[in-house]
């Protein structure tokens, strides 16, 4: 591949950058204590604004067509701007509307569908949920058993989901139902759009090892839908989840922040040289962990130049997203041995340094691994694709 970007690309770069200088000042983050209810809802209305503007430049779906409210981006421009959005750490959050209710929908939705939903996820009426993963369906998420039965103009759905990410602040749900349980596990799902406050949905909270509320538990007893809400044809939801494969997946936004705390590190280690005088060895790591930023950018470069060419990657993408996500636990690990006992304390402690960043990275980082895919699966599908070796 040709590591080079096109001058067209140079120049929405400079764009991108230009936007959030101007947008988001030199400090602009730490106006929230994001330790207190207060500041989380602060926090949390900064960045419905910050993304209204991105909506209405039309850079929040940056590759959908106009009419939908997006740019009709290319690949590389889509990953130039998570690239920047990423190192500046803007308060984007991961849009699941975005990333696969959307291009299901240009597939496999009905037109009403496409109307009714494409706008409103780029104009940000609505806000989705993915409701996958159940308490015994998760790396197997084709075992998964919540159902749906049809009933008259409606689907009746019960079950439980788990690790719903944001389903407390989602009005809409992406819901994947068995609607054929006679079926052998992968043929009889289906699709569906879920509105969250149909009656028969309750959402109970999951805090998180760092404390964070995050995620959910979410139950359904007999919610009834709209039978218009089935995406696609009955039965085949799991062949249709595969079009997330059409997003961009270079994870390039991981190794973007990594880059960003590691430069922090640096700067913390120049101004307290006792922190890395007589230490050769943190010395090394932070020098083995700036190159394995780089090979973890190039990585998701070669994921987004297959893409841009028009190809499906593969175990490429799992091998960027494997070596992203451990990256960034090695470089939260990294920085807790840099700062000694001081990358322990709680961002509200008075000796903090670095704002208590390395403390909630190094819990949250945990996660990586895990969403999206975990190191285990991610590693048995380079094994098995990338190099060619039998299933065990
Ligand atoms: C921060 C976060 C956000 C999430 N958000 C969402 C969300 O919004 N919606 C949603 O639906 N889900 C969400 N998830 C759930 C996530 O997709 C699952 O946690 C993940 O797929 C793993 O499933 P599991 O937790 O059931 O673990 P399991 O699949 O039970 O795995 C347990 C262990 O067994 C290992 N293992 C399993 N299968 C294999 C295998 N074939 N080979 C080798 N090892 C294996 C795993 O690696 C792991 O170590 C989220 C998870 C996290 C951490």
């Amino acid at each position: 591949m040709d590591f080079r970007f096109t001058p067209e690309e140079e120049t929405f770069r400079t764009e991108v950058k230009t936007f959030l200088k101007t947008e988001l000042t030199p400090g602009w983050d730490e106006q929230f204590d994001t330790e207190t209810e207060m500041g989380v809802v602060a926090q949390g209305d900064f960045a419905k604004q910050f993304n209204r503007k991105l909506s209405e430049r039309h850079w929040l779906a940056l590759p959908w067509p106009p009419e939908y409210g997006g740019l009709g981006a290319t690949v590389m421009q889509q990953v130039i701007f998570n690239e920047e959005m990423a190192y500046t750490g803007a308060p984007t959050g991961f849009n699941m509307g975005v990333a696969w209710v959307g291009p299901s929908l240009m597939i496999y939705g009905t037109d009403e569908q496409k109307q009714e939903f494409l706008p409103r996820i780029t104009n940000l009426e609505h806000i989705w949920c993915t409701l996958y993963s159940e308490p015994s369906a998760g790396s197997d998420l084709a075992s998964l058993q919540t159902r749906a039965v049809r009933d008259g103009d409606e689907w009746v759905i019960n079950g439980q989901k788990i690790w719903t990410s944001g389903a407390h602040r989602s009005n809409w749900g992406w819901l994947a139902a068995r609607t054929d349980p006679s079926a052998p596990k992968h043929k009889g799902l289906s699709m569906f759009l879920v509105p969250m406050d149909a009656p028969g949905i309750t959402i109970q909270p999951l805090i998180n090892m760092a404390g964070q509320h995050g995620f959910n538990e979410v139950f359904f007893e007999d919610v009834r839908i709209p039978a218009k809400y089935l995406v696609g044809q009955e039965n085949m939801g799991w062949y249709q989840l595969a079009v997330a494969l059409d997003f961009e997946r270079s994870s390039i936004a991981g190794s973007a922040r990594a880059r960003r705390i590691w430069e922090e590190l640096l700067r913390c280690a120049r101004e307290n040289p006792s922190f890395v005088e007589e230490r050769p060895e943190i010395r090394y790591r932070l020098a083995e962990v700036g190159i394995e930023i780089d090979i973890a950018k190039y990585l998701s470069y070669r994921v987004a130049s297959l893409q841009q060419a028009g190809k499906i990657p593969n175990y490429e993408a799992t091998i960027a997203k494997l070596y992203s996500s451990e990256l960034g636990q090695r470089l939260a690990g990294t920085g807790i041995q840099l700062l000694g006992l001081y990358g322990q304390l709680h961002p509200k402690s008075r000796q903090v340094r670095l704002r208590g960043w390395m403390e909630r990275y190094y819990q949250m980082s945990v996660a990586e691994t895990i969403a999206g895919g975990t190191s285990e699966v991610m590693r048995g599908v380079a094994a098995i694709r990338g190099l060619g070796l039998p299933r065990g």
